[in-house]
């Protein structure tokens, strides 16, 4: 009887593996700050201690009510950037053997994104996933010269706000998000699986410190446009690629990666924002271009015929990044403010919808894919 339930569970774990293919869903909440409510004392974060769902559950209570949820990593208000990183690191290794690799920072506003992705600047231990990954891929180069490697990498990086992509390496300082130009950054995919976008600043980039001056200059960039235009950077998407070319001569090889490291604009709702005029337009567009992305990856997951990539700017951009044997991770961000708790509640339930084994695996077999402790990657 054992064997057979072993048995049993071997084979659910790899119908989950195919049903889940290349997607993976983290949680991280983090920590408590001043600024939130933290003289209430209600608890509306914790964390599950059965032993099936340590470092994979969360539970959220609302109204008295709780509920629970479960991910492929759950990372607590005490996980360093590092601890982070460790899940990480593989995916992002797995772009310089040739693979297209999406991650992605969601949450509402406050929840930690642009702390995961990037982290706080000049504190070594509180850097990011976008710089850690940088030294990670650089490093990994210097090695594999000894193979016989020589890799070439490109760095991008741009924003989409209210549909519309902007330069962030552009040298020309205009802050004006579209010129009325149409053509301007139309994006357009090669037969290759090569995204071109039009007038977007491309830079060859040869070290990880290459990459920072950049990322300053894009942060700069960013936060021009955020007086101008109403606290931008938190309703806008920022993308960041970094494409990478490696031939091996002798071995007669060659491999074409991409690391695309995404912090999306906060996924609070209109009620909210109190939105109207521009800010309602703007909610709107967020919320549009955020559902596609969990339409897409909903979808990319169920291996439905149509993938509703041209339903928003940032799913049609990452279309070659996303399906196929590329891979994606999103990480969902949550406050543990119990003023919070709806929008944490609605964060979860995204991630819930884009964890795809919540709504593939029929209901009483659920239990099934929390037995193996870490699904891993390739
Ligand atoms: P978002 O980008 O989602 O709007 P931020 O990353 O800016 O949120 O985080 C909001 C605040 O919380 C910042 O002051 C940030 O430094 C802090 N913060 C977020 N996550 C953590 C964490 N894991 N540890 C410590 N501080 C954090
Ligand atoms: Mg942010």
């Amino acid at each position: 009887k054992v064997i057979e339930g072993e048995a049993l569970r071997k084979k659910m774990h790899n119908t989950i593996l195919e049903l889940k293919g290349n997607i993976r869903v983290f949680c991280r909440v983090r920590p408590y700050l001043l600024d939130d409510d933290a003289e209430n004392e209600t608890k509306t974060v914790s964390f599950p201690t059965t032993t099936e769902a340590i470092g994979r559950g969360i539970e959220v209570v609302q109204h008295g009510q709780t509920h629970p949820f479960m991910f492929d990593k759950v990372f607590t208000p005490q996980s360093s950037q590092e601890e982070v990183f460790v899940e990480i690191s593989q995916l992002v290794q797995s772009a310089l053997d040739g693979y297209k690799v999406c991650v992605f920072a969601y949450g509402q506003t406050g929840s930690g994104k642009t702390h995961t992705m990037m982290g706080t600047p000049g504190s070594y231990d509180d850097k990011g996933i976008i710089p850690r990954s940088l030294e990670q891929i650089f490093e990994a180069r210097q090695k594999l010269k000894d193979q016989g490697w020589k890799y070439e990498m490109q760095v991008s990086m741009l924003e989409i706000y209210n549909e519309t992509i902007r330069d962030l390496l552009s040298s020309n300082k205009s802050c004006s998000t579209d010129s009325g130009n149409k053509q301007q950054y139309a994006i357009k995919h090669d037969p290759n699986g090569n995204t071109h976008v039009s007038d977007l600043t491309i830079v060859d980039v040869r070290s990880s410190k290459e990459v920072s001056f950049l990322l300053n200059r894009a942060a700069q960039s960013r936060s021009v446009g955020k007086t101008q235009m109403n606290e931008q950077s938190s309703r806008s998407h920022f993308v960041f690629t970094l494409r990478i070319s490696g031939v091996n001569e002798t071995m007669e090889q060659q491999v074409h990666g991409v690391l695309n490291l995404i912090d999306l604009a906060g996924s609070e709702r209109l009620s909210k924002s109190g939105s109207t005029g521009d800010r309602l337009k703007e909610t709107q567009a967020i919320n549009k271009s955020l559902s596609s992305l969990s339409d897409v990856i909903f979808a990319l997951a169920k291996k439905e015929e149509h993938i509703p990539f041209r339903n928003s700017k940032l799913t049609y951009l990452l279309q070659p990044c996303l399906g196929g044997d590329s891979k994606t991770l999103m990480v969902v961000n949550v406050s543990p403010a119990p003023s919070s708790v709806n929008e944490s509640l609605c964060s979860l339930r995204f991630a819930a919808r884009v964890n795809a084994c919540e709504i593939s695996i029929p209901r009483r077999q659920t239990s099934m894919r929390y037995l193996e402790p870490r699904l891993s990657y390739g």
